[in-house]
């Protein structure tokens, strides 16, 4: 491919709404816009990464050498300004996205049940307040949150520990899309908003936390305005249709599989997997992994792209001359490695050395060669790694066989 043909374009400066070194040398090597739109060389290295993504399919990103963070069904590659959070356990490698992580949960000590008291809470209509008025901790309460199942307008109450939050993902998860429930529906299942329970509820769909069966003698809604029942037990004064893991992990929760503290990283996905009976289907967002690249291999100079990613194997180019026609025996060798099924980013613009250099180590191809007038006279053009600050000298009959060999 030559330089022309891409209309490639380079920035001498950083774009300033840049927030990660990849995405800055993206936009400056020509690969996408400030807009972050892939331009044509972007495009021409996407669908490369589909190329490798037919090659190699599960095990592209080892093929590629990028490190990520992968769970059973998803592959994600930690950046600042990845707009998907993971949970992440350094000791075991546990990872999911927060909304859906588990983590270690701890019931409170057993206790015997006691009898079911109703008592006067006036204006108590949520788990601060209450937990203040009757001087226990929020833990010793039970939070309800009611809404409606889209799908066939079923009520469904949610009771989780009155300390947690529930996670909206994990409910879905369980029960399919839901809306809050409006105050009719509300006071049509019998419960009474600011004060409900699932105590005497008839005809919802009940979802509890799986800690509220290993908690006993919470506080939760008397179904009345301005009442609450002290020590309501699960199992002997209502039931659920399921009990599951429904709550969010917070800031200091330990790894559901080894216990030790995880951390929350900023992501971007890199690939989806989805299983049928049928087939797996694997998806990868090649846009995402262009950024993961650029992030992971770049350099105060631009990209370091290693061969097993890089859309080109060899940046090519040729300083103008003056008593010989440079470009005419550049072209020579671009057809000659192009033949040999060696890719190669020929830059036949008739520009200065040093503008060219410096394209050369933004563009991030593995291997620069060089063709001058001072080497050519000597049958020679000049070989350097994008790795090494280096160069050699290699003959012209064999820079096929110099390329061939494993130099990278
Ligand atoms: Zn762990």
């Amino acid at each position: 491919m030559k330089y022309h043909d891409l209309s490639i374009q380079t920035q001498r400066e950083a774009p300033n709404n840049a927030r990660t070194e990849g995405f800055s040398f993206l936009v400056r090597a020509g690969y996408l816009t400030r807009e972050n739109v892939p331009t044509q060389l972007g495009e021409y290295a996407i669908n490369h990464l589909g190329e490798l993504a037919k090659q190699h399919d599960e095990s592209l990103f080892s093929h590629l050498s990028l490190p990520t963070i992968t769970n059973d069904t998803e592959i994600f590659f930690p950046i600042k300004s990845g707009s998907v959070e993971v949970i992440h356990c350094p000791a075991c490698k546990y990872a999911e996205r927060l909304e859906l992580a588990r983590f270690a949960k701890s019931a409170l000590p057993r206790e015997e049940q006691l009898p079911l008291e109703k008592v006067l809470t006036p204006d108590c209509n949520t788990i601060e307040s209450l937990a203040n008025f009757l001087g226990v901790p929020k833990e010793k309460t039970a939070k309800a949150l009611m809404c409606t199942r889209l799908s066939d307008n079923r009520f469904v109450f949610v009771v989780v520990r009155g300390d947690m939050q529930m996670s909206e993902a994990k409910l879905k998860k369980l029960v399919g899309d839901v809306r809050p429930a409006t105050a009719e529906e509300i006071s049509k299942s019998g419960a009474a908003a600011g004060y409900a329970s699932p105590v005497g509820l008839k005809d919802v769909l009940i979802v509890v936390d799986d800690l509220i069966p290993q908690s006993q003698n919470l506080v939760a809604g008397a179904n009345e305005t301005g009442y609450h029942l002290k020590n309501t037990n699960y199992e002997r004064d209502y039931q659920a249709e399921i009990v599951a893991d429904l709550v969010q992990t917070q800031e200091g929760d330990g790894c559901p599989n080894c216990g030790k503290p995880f951390s929350v990283l900023s992501c971007i996905n890199l690939s989806s997997t989805s299983f049928t009976n049928l087939a797996t289907r694997r998806e990868f967002h090649f846009e995402n992994i262009l950024l993961a690249l650029a992030e992971n291999y770049h350099d105060d100079k631009g990209l370091t792209l290693p061969k097993s990613a890089a859309p080109f194997d060899v940046y090519l180019m040729h300083i103008p001359g003056k008593e010989m026609d440079t470009h005419a025996k550049a072209e020579e060798i671009y057809n000659s490695l192009q033949s040999a099924g060696i890719s190669v980013l020929f830059d036949d613009r008739d520009e200065r050395a040093g503008v060219k250099f410096n394209d050369a180590d933004l563009i991030g191809c593995p291997i620069r060669v060089t063709v001058g007038e001072k080497n050519l006279k000597e049958g020679m053009v000049e070989l350097k790694l994008r790795s090494e600050k280096s160069s050699r000298q290699v003959s012209v009959i064999e820079i096929k066989s110099a390329l061939g060999l494993d130099i990278l």
